[in-house]
């Protein structure tokens, strides 16, 4: 995957349409409702299944480079560690590489390992977060490291969708190359960083992309998860591409990326 990347010349296309709240809160049930009870076979193995679908997940270490004792020594972590240690909330030790995570029905089958991109960790809380409400608080794609945070549950439709989301971006040379160019987060709140509007344009292209991706990877499985394509349009473009369309917009009316 490393075709040239075409910058849009164009104007940004942004999404419009977005969702009333009881639509999305009636979704969101659906989204959340687990695929079956995840069975733990092994000590770090886990398995779900339900008359159409299996479901296999199983965990390795956690990302001991990444631990500490002391606050002290998060300063001596490189700039891309100290990073991901601030989406991991400080918390390393609350996560564990993804090893396998395998979802099948009769005729498809999703294999993590086979679709995330070359070399790239996944790393997954474990126990994962408590759903909100909201439908936020999924993951993370870091392309500094090249690695993929996540905090949902991966036996959930809704957690699965945005894990894909996550490894989408793994994939996406837009997310992996040219975010790279954009301005690091520093923790001084006055420190306000903006985008160009060309930057503006890769943030929420990397964003489509990687929804495009998820869609067509969880597409073989929506009548065995329940969902229809409709659900699945208000998820990705009614919903979370609709939520990074009112930030672009913000940004392009002058509010600050960090
Ligand atoms: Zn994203």
């Amino acid at each position: 995957m490393s075709e040239k990347i075409e910058l849009n010349k164009n104007k940004i296309k942004l999404e419009n349409e977005g969702t009333s709240k009881e639509d999305f809160d009636i979704l969101m049930l659906k989204l959340n409702k687990p695929i079956g009870e995840l069975k733990q076979i092994e000590e770090n193995k886990f398995e779900s299944k339900n008359e159409n679908l299996n479901l296999e997940v199983s965990y390795g270490k956690g990302p001991e480079d990444l631990f500490f004792h002391d606050t002290e020594e998060i300063s001596k972590f490189s700039k891309e560690k100290q990073h991901l240690l601030e989406v991991m909330r400080l918390e390393p030790q609350k996560y564990k590489t993804l090893e396998n995570f395998v979802l099948k029905n009769k005729n498809s089958e999703i294999n993590f390992k086979k679709i995330i991109y070359n070399n790239s960790e996944f790393f997954a809380k474990v126990p994962p977060e408590p759903a909100k409400s909201n439908g936020e608080g999924g993951g993370n794609y870091e392309h500094e490291t090249n690695s993929v945070v996540f905090r949902g549950d991966l036996s959930t439709p809704i957690g699965i969708i945005i894990a894909l989301h996550e490894i989408g971006h793994s994939n996406d040379e837009l997310s992996k190359v040219k975010l790279k160019e954009f301005p690091t987060s520093t923790r001084s709140l006055d420190d306000h960083k903006y985008l160009t509007k060309e930057q503006i344009d890769i943030y929420f292209r990397s964003e489509r992309n990687a929804w495009a991706f998820a869609i067509k990877q969880i597409k073989p499985f929506i009548k065995d998860l329940g969902l229809t394509l409709d659900d699945l349009k208000t998820i990705s473009h009614k919903w979370a591409l609709k939520n990074h369309s009112d930030f672009a917009e913000e940004m392009l009316n002058g509010e600050p990326y960090l």
